[in-house]
């Protein structure tokens, strides 16, 4: 263990919402951005920040506009400490392009280390629900909005290395680049099979039929990934890194999947 991870592992605020609260509120004046508050429910804020390309677009849409989200789940905090350590290194980024950024989905399942909600749900299967008041704010944020490209970061605590998700148009591949630059820090998961579906070289990439997976491998329920690839972006990246891993490596793969993906 380096001098580095050992300092970071000893002193890690993994499941401190109000420190990572603090450190994206440190950036909001210097990146323009416009905060708000999906859900306050239980005094777990849900928040989101608009950059101000994405302000001033309104409800027009951006070219080339940016989709980043983490902590849906709330066991798998190494999405939401690299989607904030890659937003404090790229403020000129932040401050051009059209970028919402959903910092922390599930604050509460942050702070408790678990992966539903408090009511016990898996957010990550009900984002077609707009009867659930987080969904439906959810939704009206998101108005009619589309990005170019959706980025959602997990964990997985079966996982031997990482692996992701690519729902796209047949025509993009930056996931393998993605999960390449990420080979320097974790391994790639080599499985044939995860969760149940084939993958190939730590990848399983759809381009079409989203619905049919919905209804066939999902019990109806959508995850947030397929409602963005259906309704809202032209490729939603799902990234996972491995939860027996150290934090350390975990959180700099995380970081380093979301700078190769946008450079
Ligand atoms: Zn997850």
């Amino acid at each position: 263990m380096t001098d580095e991870e050992r300092r970071y592992l000893t002193t890690h605020d993994a499941h401190d919402f109000a420190a990572l609260r603090q450190r994206w509120a440190a950036l909001i004046q210097p990146c323009s951005l416009t905060e708000f508050t999906l859900s306050d429910k239980g005094g777990f804020p849900v928040l989101a920040y608009r950059s101000r390309a994405l302000e001033e677009a309104g409800d027009q849409s951006v070219p080339g506009a940016l989709y980043l989200c983490a902590g849906v789940h709330g066991d798998e905090p190494a999405g939401v400490w690299g989607l904030l350590e890659w937003a404090e290194a790229n403020v000129a980024l932040l401050c051009e392009r059209a970028v919402l950024i959903l910092p922390c989905f599930n604050p509460w399942g942050l702070v408790n280390n678990r992966r539903s909600d408090a009511e016990g749900r898996d957010l990550n299967r009900i984002f077609h629900q707009t009867d659930l008041p987080l969904m439906a704010a959810w939704r009206e944020l998101m108005g009619s909005t589309q990005f170019e490209l959706a980025l959602l970061l997990h964990e997985d605590y079966d996982a031997r290395g990482t692996y992701l998700y690519e729902l796209t148009a047949p025509e993009l591949n930056l996931g393998e680049i993605g999960l390449t630059a990420c080979e320097a820090i974790l391994p790639r998961d080599q499985s044939l099979e995860i969760e149940g579906v084939p993958f190939e070289n730590g990848i399983l990439r759809r381009t079409e039929g989203m619905e049919q997976v919905v209804e066939e491998e999902l019990d109806g329920g959508y995850p947030e990934a397929i409602y963005l690839f259906i309704h809202h972006a032209r490729s939603a990246l799902t990234f996972e890194t491995p939860s027996e891993f150290s934090l350390w490596h975990r959180v700099r793969a995380q970081r380093c999947f979301v700078e190769t993906v946008l450079s």
